[in-house]
């Protein structure tokens, strides 16, 4: 049982709902039956009426919900040989004016693939570029929202978005509280760092202060025997954005296995989404297993809808989007939150069933927090 109104719960336990109005009344809570009532309550009720009252967390509830479509969520399905290698997902972090913005703009134009396609990418929230690496062509995705805010916001909500994060440090600057900041968060989410250390083309810039200072938060660099790549940039002048791209890619390699099967139903993330006027709901989803097409049936959050276009971040139509892709997605029914799950169901009805359901959550979540109540969630976010 979660927060529900009286009303649902009397008749879950096949009760009526005017009795428990009166067994609230007894315990001193005056309480109409369309109400919605919190889980402690919920569980006080349980426990007069005798009723094992569970409260089940959200997630849970949501699997279990898939589980009687025999749908999985949140694992790779599949044998080991059915994981194909995956980019990694990259956030930029570090304290303010560093150049965070300025880097993530000089990547992005630097790509060759940007220049290709005429060299105009839409703001969509993240976007993938490609370099070579010992021969290879490597691509990673960077999510667009630099700072470490996105990174926690997402974080709370129980999403790991990023694999890799980039801790920008200005070199005429050195390390300042949110570069400590943003590392500890990177840490506390065991994600790898590689710091970029920018302005390098500033008269006063001194690189290797920065060294020595994120040495003491436990960053050692590579070339003082530790094992965190230090790059030298220019967000600026363009420069080291090569050597930067390179080290991503190898930090992945040496300490994480990025890998996901693209033949099951897509799954991921809604990273940013908005209500466009010509377009209605649109919402950039990064893709974390499976392969999301145009056709597919998706629920995001409380939305739902049948994906009826696929933009890449040159407002390119695309077909399909691999694992760790980023797309836009067109077709949802409304607006989902940035840090939502998306997953793709083969039932229409399903899709707005799991829809309905968080839906109703929300709204009990609102309701409780309107009326000063707090729900079990509440208190253990506390
Ligand atoms: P953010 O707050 O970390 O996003 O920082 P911004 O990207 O907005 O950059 C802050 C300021 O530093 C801006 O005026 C940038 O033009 C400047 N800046 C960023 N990168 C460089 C660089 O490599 N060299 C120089 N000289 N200035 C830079
Ligand atoms: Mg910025």
């Amino acid at each position: 049982a979660r927060g529900a109104s009286l009303t649902d719960f009397a008749e879950k336990i096949g009760v009526d709902a005017a009795s428990l109005v009166q067994v609230l009344f007894h315990l001193g809570e005056m309480v109409t039956a369309t109400q919605s009532v919190n889980d402690e309550t919920l569980q006080i009720l349980g426990e007069e009426l005798n009723y094992d009252v569970q409260v089940v967390s959200p997630e849970d509830e949501d699997r279990e919900l898939l589980e009687s479509f025999a749908l999985g969520f949140g694992e790779d399905e599949g044998a080991d040989e059915d994981m194909a290698p995956r980019p990694p997902v990259v956030t930029v972090m570090g304290h303010v004016d560093h150049g965070k913005t300025k880097l993530l703009d000089a990547l992005r134009n630097a790509n060759v693939v940007a220049k290709e396609a005429g060299g105009i990418t839409q703001s969509i929230g993240a976007y993938q570029v490609t370099t070579e690496v010992d021969g290879q062509e490597r691509a990673i995705t960077f999510i667009d929202t630099p700072g470490h805010e996105a990174f926690t916001a997402m974080r709370a909500r129980g999403a790991q978005a990023t694999d890799i994060a980039v801790l920008v440090v200005a070199a005429d600057d050195g390390v300042m509280p949110q570069t400590v900041e943003a590392l500890n968060h990177a840490q506390a989410a065991g994600v790898p760092v590689v710091v970029a250390v920018n302005k390098v083309d500033k008269p006063d810039a001194d690189p290797s202060k920065a060294r020595g200072q994120l040495t003491e938060y436990g960053l050692v660099p590579e070339e003082y025997g530790g094992d965190t790549m230090f790059v030298d940039v220019s967000a600026k002048a363009g420069t080291g954005l090569d050597s930067l791209l390179e080290s991503i890619v190898l930090t992945a390699d040496a300490e994480l296995d990025l890998r996901a099967n693209p033949d099951q139903n897509a799954e991921g993330l809604a990273i940013e989404a908005h209500l466009d006027r010509g377009r209605g709901a649109v919402a950039t989803v990064i893709v974390q297993r499976g392969t999301l097409r145009v056709g597919d049936t998706l629920v995001a959050g409380s939305a739902f809808g049948r994906v009826r276009a696929l933009l890449d971040e040159f407002g390119n139509n695309i077909e399909e989007a691999p694992p760790s892709r980023p797309a836009l997605v067109l077709g949802l029914t409304a607006v989902p939150g940035a840090g939502d799950n998306f997953m793709v169901v083969d039932d229409d009805r399903i899709a707005r069933q799991i829809a309905e359901k968080r839906e109703a959550r929300e709204r009990n979540a609102a309701l409780a927090k309107r009326s000063g109540r707090r729900t079990l969630e509440d208190l253990m976010r506390e």
